[in-house]
């Protein structure tokens, strides 16, 4: 089992910022940003290229509704998903990351 379905099951402990009952968002153990959060669905999905359409839609406000409860929908955020390896995806379990908290500077690597 992968280590963000081990977070969903509870077998990891995690500090949950936003619950549904298919989507978790959770801080960041490593933050690259003074705000760091992960956004997931709880049912498995290896990456972005393979999420369906449907839990794509569904996740969008799930997403918004993170950035309202931690209150950066306004001063704004950057949404990243790494994709494959190439893409500098370490963990096989779709996640975005919200950053925000702070005028961010972008990073091509
Ligand atoms: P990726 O490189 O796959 O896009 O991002 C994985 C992210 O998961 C990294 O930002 C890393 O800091 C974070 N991470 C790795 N292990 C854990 C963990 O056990 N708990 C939490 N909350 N984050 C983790």
């Amino acid at each position: 089992m992968c280590i963000f379905c081990k977070i969903v099951n509870g077998e990891i402990p995690n500090n949950t910022v936003h619950e549904s009952d298919h989507f978790l968002a959770f801080h960041d153990l490593y933050p690259k940003a003074p705000i760091h959060i992960l956004i997931i669905p709880k049912q498995h999905v290896d990456c972005f290229q393979d999420v369906s359409p449907e839990m794509m839609a569904d996740m969008t406000p799930f997403i918004q509704e993170v950035a309202t409860k931690v209150g950066i929908d306004k001063t704004g955020y950057r949404l990243i998903t790494n994709n494959g390896d190439d893409g500098g995806q370490e963990i096989k379990h779709l996640h975005f990351h919200m950053l925000g908290g702070g005028k961010l500077i972008w990073n091509h690597q």
